[in-house]
């Protein structure tokens, strides 16, 4: 990317109601604007960055056995009506009106799509198990759509669905999508607890919910701090008065608070504060007996599916990555979330020196398959540095006077730190940093 033609429109300021840090960085950072409440565009950097997120997800899941489909993200209200809920999913669900006056909602989720593909298509328990996802579109009209990415009521989501002939079967794919979404959080850099969890409307029993840890998170959780046990306060708590007043402190308030209670394997237990980015359910066969989806099993009796449903939040993950990685000056990406991994700070681009060696350097990385940006703008070094931090390129390799003596600089976003290198060496030096 060159910078002095890429669309990446950073601000010194934010607008009033962005006060989470991602939705600020965000938008100041150019990855993103707001088109309306809950309605974002991703401009050139955002995409990169959700694309990358995806294509993480995809893999971990590909590798899994899980099969890619895409479903059409209007769906008529018959199929809301048949499993029930159109009724009780209430007004975050949206309604329109084609032409015709016949009703659609925008997609809040896919189990009654999902059943509807595989039914009649899938009849015998020689085809199952079987596992399907898609990573698309969501709406969901929400009471109160705020901080930025965090809760849009468009947003992007990996949404899955097993079918199994038995418990058993579809409590091993639960594991198998428990360790697969381990790995993913892992290889985006992310902090995260498992959490036991409340399956909410989509019903069921079994549910985890994958929370990275971070101050200015929604939910509240109870995790042990020597073993892996966490939980949601709203499984733990009995009343709704005490989940709610829990919920309502802010982070510095919950680490005051001891509990009494201590973990199975001895240790205490604390508070902490999550950001709900993965939600798994054992669902049974509450959407397969409702829609009457059945396959036959080894005696040919007709059974309904045993489901479970596995959901990310793909354009979430981009706020909560940058809700654990930042600082005052702006985002910090992880490796595996950074749009590029290096920018090439020209300090001033009317030196030849300066200007030549960063061109050589920017067209060499490209050429070697490294994700690098020139800043090659006529602004002065602060301005660039500042952007450079705003948007938070985990390497910026700054070209400036020091190259009369030979000499420029490796920024490191992370630790702040400057090392110098020699100019002759700087490209083995970065493709080494970069390995
Ligand atoms: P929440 O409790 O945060 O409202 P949910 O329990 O309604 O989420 P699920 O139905 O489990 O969400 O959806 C799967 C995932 O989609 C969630 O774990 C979350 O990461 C993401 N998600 C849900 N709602 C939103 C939203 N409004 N904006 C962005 N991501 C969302
Ligand atoms: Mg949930």
């Amino acid at each position: 990317m060159r910078r002095s033609r890429a669309f990446v429109p950073t601000t010194k300021e934010a607008p009033s109601d962005a006060t989470l840090p991602s939705h600020k960085f965000l938008l100041r950072g150019g990855f993103i604007n707001s088109q309306g409440a809950g309605l974002y565009n991703f401009m050139p950097l955002g995409k990169i960055v959700l694309e990358k997120i995806r294509a993480i997800v995809k893999e971990e899941l590909d590798l899994a056995g899980s099969q890619e489909v895409q479903l059409s993200f209007v769906t008529p209200i018959g199929l809301w009506e048949r499993s029930g809920r159109s009724e009780t999913m209430g007004k975050e669900m949206l309604r329109i009106k084609d032409r015709h006056a016949s009703e659609f909602v925008l997609s809040p989720t896919n189990e009654e799509a999902m059943v509807e593909m595989v039914k009649n298509r899938v009849t015998s328990y020689k085809d199952l198990p079987l596992n399907l996802y898609q990573i698309n579109t969501k709406f969901r009209d929400e009471a109160r759509p705020r901080y930025g990415l965090m809760r849009g009521r468009e947003f992007l989501m990996k949404d899955g669905y097993s079918f199994h002939s038995s418990v058993e079967d579809m409590i091993r794919e639960f594991d198998l999508m428990e360790a697969t979404y381990k790995k993913i959080f892992t290889r985006l850099g992310l902090d995260f607890r498992v959490v036991a969890a409340d399956s909410g409307a989509i019903g069921g029993e079994g549910s985890k919910e994958f929370h990275v840890l971070a101050n200015s998170g929604e939910d509240t959780l109870v995790v042990c701090e020597a073993c892996d046990y966490g939980a949601n306060i709203e499984t733990i708590y009995e009343s709704e008065e005490e989940i709610d007043a829990l919920k309502a402190k802010s982070y510095e308030e919950i680490q005051e608070l001891s509990i009494e209670k201590r973990c199975s394997c001895g240790s205490e237990l604390h508070f902490k504060k999550g950001i709900e980015v993965g939600h798994i359910f054992q669902l049974g066969t509450k959407y397969s007996s409702a829609l009457e989806a059945h396959f036959n099993d080894e005696n040919g009796r007709a059974k309904p599916f045993e489901m479970a449903t596995f959901g990310i939040g793909v354009s979430r993950l981009v706020a909560a990555v940058i809700e654990q990685n930042h600082d005052e000056e702006g985002c910090v990406w992880t490796k595996s979330t950074a749009p590029y991994m290096l920018n090439i700070l020209v300090s001033n681009i009317k030196d030849d020196a300066q200007n030549s060696l960063g061109e050589e350097l920017y067209n060499r990385l490209k050429g070697a398959g490294i994700e690098v940006t020139i800043d090659d703008r006529k602004e002065r070094f602060g301005f660039k540095m500042k952007d450079a931090e705003l948007i938070g390129f985990p390497y910026t390799v700054i070209v400036g006077k020091e190259l009369e003596n030979g000499i420029v600089e490796i920024f490191d976003r992370k630790t702040k730190e400057n090392t110098p290198v020699n100019a002759d060496e700087v490209y083995e030096k970065i493709t080494e940093l970069l390995k």
